[in-house]
């Protein structure tokens, strides 16, 4: 049987968390987001989540990556690509006037106005435009050794399979001094209510993010983290976070029974739809978002 190890900090210091059928998966990307992911998982039972003892990095097995149909059926959903975000807006903080930067899994290309004056370069698969390339991060990178000032990747990692693997290739395009900028979803937010939100498990996402996997993956970049960061709340979010909030105080997220969780889940979404045109006080102040600001000083 293949060794389970953690896709940060490799170690094999890692603890089974729970077990859930994939018909249970299935059964909540329908029910939240009227997509069905049971041809992903065809030739698997379960999906167990592992937690990494050594860097707390949250992680699923076996692996299940989406493929662009996908992202083609999340992106007509049009709070998919938020075109304003306080992560954009810090991490422009960290690029410098006139800088290069490489915006990997760039979406539309939102950040770009968020930069003042810079080169820059987009890569998605999934859109084209004028400054976006539908091209192989690696292959791209590899015709652009030490070139840009600013690697930034806005919820993408959680993606990846092999998520440091894929970043110490990638780190070859960066200069000396340069920067990588990471955005992932943070699950020691309003999201550990609902661990598993249909968005931030397979086959969407692959990996659950917090502060110390994102120390860990510095550390094991040989990068310096010059800052951490949780943005607030952002309005987009609002709809989200009540939704969770109403299905927390109803206690159905745990007991995962179908009739309950698909009777009660309507009534909570109108609730949710309430609370934010009313836009009733939110009980936490901040976001599913963390962002972390490395530094490349080799
Ligand atoms: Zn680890």
């Amino acid at each position: 049987m293949k060794k389970i190890c953690c896709p940060v900090c490799n170690s094999s210091h890692v603890n089974l968390v729970e077990k859930n059928s994939v018909d249970w998966i299935a059964f909540l990307y329908q029910l939240f987001l009227q997509i069905d992911v049971a041809p992903y998982f065809k030739d698997i039972g379960t999906l167990s989540l592992y937690r990494c003892g050594d860097c707390r990095l949250g992680f699923f097995s076996p692996h299940v990556s989406a493929q662009q149909e996908l992202y083609q059926q999340l992106q007509k959903k049009d709070w998919y690509y938020p075109a304003i975000k306080e992560e954009y807006h810090y991490a422009a903080g960290y690029i410098e006037a006139g800088a290069k930067v490489l915006d990997i899994g760039c979406g539309p290309g939102y950040f770009k106005s968020y930069l003042e004056d810079a080169y820059y370069q987009g890569l998605d698969y999934s859109h084209s435009g004028k400054e976006i390339l539908s091209e192989d991060v690696h292959e791209h990178i590899d015709r652009h050794p030490s070139y840009y000032d600013a690697l930034v990747l806005f919820q993408f990692v959680e993606h990846l399979e092999q998520p440091k693997d894929f970043l110490a290739r990638a780190l070859s395009g960066l200069k000396k001094g340069g920067r990588l900028i990471v955005g992932v979803p943070y699950e020691d937010s309003y999201l550990q209510d609902f661990p598993l939100f249909p968005l931030n498990i397979p086959p969407h996402h692959l990996s659950l993010w917090n502060e110390e996997a994102l120390k860990r993956l510095g550390e094991e970049l040989s990068l310096t983290l010059i800052s951490l960061h949780q943005p607030n709340l952002e309005i987009w979010e609002k709809p989200l976070f009540w939704l969770i909030f109403f299905l927390k105080k109803m206690g159905v997220l745990k007991k995962k029974r179908r009739l309950l969780l698909g009777f009660c889940t309507p009534i909570a979404y109108i609730l949710s739809l309430l609370a934010t045109k009313c836009n009733w006080p939110v009980p936490v102040q901040k976001g599913a978002t963390m962002i972390a600001v490395y530094q490349l000083d080799r």
